[in-house]
């Protein structure tokens, strides 16, 4: 059976109520006592909160569950062929502390309402579809990104495990065997996911920005997402001095510090003219506690940096940038900058075939949307470095995310949810050829 695109947005429509009532229960489950603020901490009593919520509401909609050995959480309705390539969708149910209720949230209630509709309407799929309610994509609580993703494809470095988590001092390890994983099958790569048994995957999302809301658009295609370059602890090492030394002997930390961080700004500013999304985040920017004072020069900076953009060769370019510029500001202010250690993310692209569908679906639902390129980072990544044919869909949110006051209204919400829908049963066979 088939079913053309009024009768599935009128079904997706219809689920309204139930994505609100979702939503409900996630922020009076997970929140804080700070105001509206949730707190779903990675492997740890809120996450695990969120997950029974999510698992209650799947079994009851008598699908297939699986938690795997990273403890994430796959809900299947089953397809007709079930040895097809499988349509996977959802997001992470963790979020920061005294973080908003949608952040990843969003996604995976999503995939519910979307199978749900799919259900309503008497439609059997041709393959399994999966909604995934995926561990600790926040890289706030142990410092590293993508733990549930990169564990379901066995790609997670076993020295991860080791990492502490910043609140409790708790390995990774410990808090994911608290949560039922097995961590031992984590450290040997084993994999509960593998890219070729996945037909696609599509995150739907809050944006952390607002450029929906200053394009006047509900939703939007992602174009993928940036790959990074990270050095967290780059130190500046200037010479403490006497607040009465004239500026030609100055050897002044603080203002090589400005001036690195001037010159990112203007490069930023440079690209943005030329059409070459980026961005670069200065998180960490201070002094050192126990020597500076008000009548000393500065000796030392410490300072964080995170460097993003969309494609390989430019993200290469944006290194050497910063390479120089830190040659430039030590001669001029004769000091040392020593980056420290290296971090980095491959760029994730959008697969264009999964973009070019949501796309049409829109189309077909009468949905204005836009391409739109978001510089966050997202599970999407992992599951498109392993190469399964990827695309996110953004949703308009008013105030940013990592924060209680993210808004999402739950029209827009669901208008990102009827693409998502359509996309599906479109891949599963299920849409009428004449709507
Ligand atoms: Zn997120």
């Amino acid at each position: 059976m088939a079913v053309g695109s009024s009768d599935l947005m009128a079904a997706v429509m219809a689920q309204k109520g139930d994505a609100a009532a979702l939503f409900e229960a996630l922020r009076v489950g997970s929140g804080d006592g700070y105001g509206k603020g949730v707190t779903r901490d990675t492997y740890g009593r809120g996450e695990e909160l969120a997950h029974q919520l999510i698992a209650d509401r799947a079994r009851r909609m008598g699908l297939e569950m699986h938690r795997d050995h990273a403890a994430n959480l796959f809900m299947t309705l089953p397809g007709q062929d079930r040895h097809a390539g499988r349509l996977m969708t959802g997001s992470h149910l963790d979020s920061v502390g005294n973080g908003g209720n949608f952040d990843g949230a969003a996604g995976v209630v999503a995939g519910l309402i979307a199978i749900r509709s799919l259900q309503t309407l008497g439609l059997h799929p041709r393959c399994d579809i999966t909604t995934a309610a995926i561990r600790a994509e926040e890289s706030v609580w142990f410092q590293v990104s993508y733990i549930g993703s990169r564990s379901a494809f066995g790609m997670l470095p076993p020295r991860a495990l080791e990492a502490k988590r910043v609140d409790t001092g708790r390995t990774l390890a410990h808090h994911m065997r608290d949560c039922g994983a097995a961590v031992e099958d984590v450290r040997r790569g084993k994999a509960s996911l593998t890219a070729k048994s996945i037909k696609g995957w599509v995150e739907l999302h809050i944006e952390q920005a607002p450029q929906l809301v200053e394009a006047g658009m509900a939703i939007a295609v992602g174009t993928g997402v940036p790959g990074n370059f990270r050095y967290p602890h780059v130190v500046i090492r200037g010479e403490y001095a006497h607040v009465g030394l004239p500026r030609r002997f100055r050897r002044d930390a603080v203002l090589a510090a400005s001036d690195f961080a001037i010159g990112l700004d203007e490069l930023w500013k440079k690209r943005d003219a030329e059409g070459r999304p980026m961005a670069f985040t200065i998180g960490r920017f201070h002094t050192d506690a126990g020597e500076h004072a008000l009548t000393k020069v500065a000796g030392e900076m410490s300072l964080s940096l995170d460097v993003r953009a969309y494609d390989r060769i430019h993200l290469a370019q944006l290194e050497s940038d910063v390479m120089s510029l830190a040659r430039q500001v030590a001669e001029r202010r004769g000091v040392q900058i020593d980056l420290g250690s290296r971090a980095s993310a491959d760029v994730a692209p959008s697969d264009p075939v999964v973009v070019a569908a949501l796309m049409e679906a829109a189309a077909k639902l009468g949905i204005p949307t836009m391409r739109l390129a978001s510089p966050a980072s997202h599970d999407t990544a992992t599951f498109a470095v392993a190469g399964v044919p990827t695309a996110m869909l953004f949703v308009r949110n008013a105030n940013g995310s990592h924060n209680p006051r993210e808004s999402m209204e739950i029209d827009d919400f669901l208008q990102a949810v009827a693409v998502l829908t359509y996309w599906l049963a479109a891949e599963a066979g299920s849409i009428a050829a004449s709507p």
